[in-house]
């Protein structure tokens, strides 16, 4: 099928702008990180003015529109088959906008590595996630589980303001006084309000950070990762922890990313020290590292569906005996991670985000790969289904009303609603 004849032609603002099937930039253009895909056209807008270009041109094509960042989704949703891509990498600018308030404008095609690299030289710092080629733009309208997640909270916590291209064209700026509502579902819920073209964030000084590589022997009956969790809950706020169980052979090794908000060795070392004695000592190594070497450059890459995958995600309160041993009996049939959060986290106070799940403590990911599909990520997380409560949006590859019941519960669910209809009423960024 010839793609580009059944597309109306470009308006003069998007002259060299639209990659279409047999353009030599299309195979870097097409895909996700997680899924290959076949759009009749990608958009490359360079600024607002070209995004609202984009976003009418896209509507008068009447194809499905997708909106992408970094195109690090889980679900594969910002690109489309046979619909028209608004790829925003090229809106990719850093800047600080007053490092007295730490204030940053971050346009949302920039990848968290180069947010890192620029904040750097000032000292200053966002806790975003876990890998440098992630978007600015899915991780800041869902959440942000950074490595800093325990003391500086998650990324929208520190969202102070955005600039939106809403479905009819409309260039807004909503803050915490201007259109508040929008601003509320921006902050978690912000795929299906608008296109956000730029984020205003409240960095935090940091240069240096404690990080401790620490893998230890998981014993199968749960305790270990009960322990864990109990390290977690009592341990200052400075300590954050990424943890990754694998089966090896007959035993599961769990290796832990503990990340210590503090700029010197003397204070990292008690607060990670209790994670060594969870279980049998494999591996130990401490360093202190300048922020960025957490989100290197080193890993931006194009996306090219080059991971495909399946994921889901559940958070837990505390770790009962039960919950523990559900842990280990996932890990062995899916990839099994826990996140730390709580800490900082739960101070926001539910209603205040479209983010409502402000008293968990742990984030448990599993993930599933071809050749296994839906039924062995279904099969694997079976046990812990019914023992985790709610879910995180950037963690999860399902999409439908299940999932997004478990991702905007209750009244968090209704205002979300409210809120994609009031400022999309057709629905184009929720297809
Ligand atoms: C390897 C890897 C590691 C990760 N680690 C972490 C982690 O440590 N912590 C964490 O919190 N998350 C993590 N994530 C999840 C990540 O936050 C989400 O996948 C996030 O949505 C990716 O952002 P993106 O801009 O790259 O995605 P995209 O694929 O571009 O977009 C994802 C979704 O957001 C929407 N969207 C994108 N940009 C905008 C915008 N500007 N305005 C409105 N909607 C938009 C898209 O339409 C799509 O639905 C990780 C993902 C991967 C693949």
């Amino acid at each position: 099928m010839s793609e580009r004849s059944e597309l109306a032609r470009v308006p003069e603002s998007l002259t060299g702008r639209i990659v279409t099937p047999g353009d030599r930039r299309y195979a870097a253009l097409r895909s996700t990180y997680t899924r290959r895909a076949t759009p009749a056209a990608v958009l490359l807008p360079q600024d607002t003015a070209g995004v609202v270009a984009a976003l009418r041109y896209a509507r008068e094509q009447g194809r499905p529109i997708a909106v992408r960042s970094g195109g690090h989704g889980l679900a594969g949703t910002s690109s489309v088959d046979d619909g028209v891509v608004i790829d925003l990498s090229g809106l990719n600018r850093i800047e600080v906008l007053d490092r007295a308030s730490r204030l940053v404008r971050v346009e949302a095609g920039a990848r968290w590595a180069e947010v890192a690299q620029t904040l750097s030289p000032y000292g200053l710092a966002i806790s975003s996630g876990d890998h440098g080629n992630v978007g600015v733009g899915g991780l800041a309208t869902g959440g942000g589980v950074g490595w800093l997640v325990r003391s500086y909270g998650l990324t929208i916590d520190h969202v102070r303001a955005v600039e939106v291209v809403l479905a009819d064209g409309t260039v807004v700026r909503a803050d915490a006084t201007r259109e508040p509502e929008l601003f509320w579902a921006v902050r978690g819920a912000g795929a299906g309000v608008g296109i956000v073209v730029a984020f205003e964030i409240e960095a935090t000084e940091l240069r240096q950070v404690g990080v401790a590589q620490i893998a230890v022997e998981a014993r199968p009956d749960g305790s270990t990762v009960r322990q864990w969790a109990e390290v977690l809950r009592g341990a200052p706020r400075e300590l954050s922890t990424a943890v990754t169980l694998m089966p090896y052979g007959p035993v599961t090794v769990m290796s832990i990313t503990a990340v210590v908000a503090a700029e010197s060795l003397r204070r990292v070392r008690p607060l990670v020290a209790p994670l060594r004695e969870i279980g049998r000592l494999l591996d130990d190594r401490i360093d202190l590292v300048p922020y960025p070497a957490l989100v290197p450059t080193a890993h931006l890459h194009p996306n090219l569906g080059q991971q495909p995958s399946l994921t889901t995600n559940g958070l837990l309160t505390g770790m009962d005996d039960g919950q523990a041993r559900a842990v280990m009996r996932a890990a062995g049939r899916a990839l099994i991670q826990l996140r730390s959060v709580g800490g900082a986290v739960n101070d926001v106070p539910p209603e205040e985000t479209a983010y409502p799940h402000r008293h968990q403590d742990t984030l448990v990911v599993a993930s599933v790969f071809p050749p296994q599909g839906p039924a062995a990520l279904d099969a694997a997380w079976s046990g812990l289904a019914r023992r985790v409560e709610g879910a995180y949006v950037n963690f999860e590859g399902r999409t439908g009303p299940a999932v997004l019941a478990r991702v905007y519960p209750g009244e968090t669910g209704r205002r979300v609603a409210r809120a994609w209809r009031r400022y999309d009423p057709d629905g184009i960024f929720r297809a």
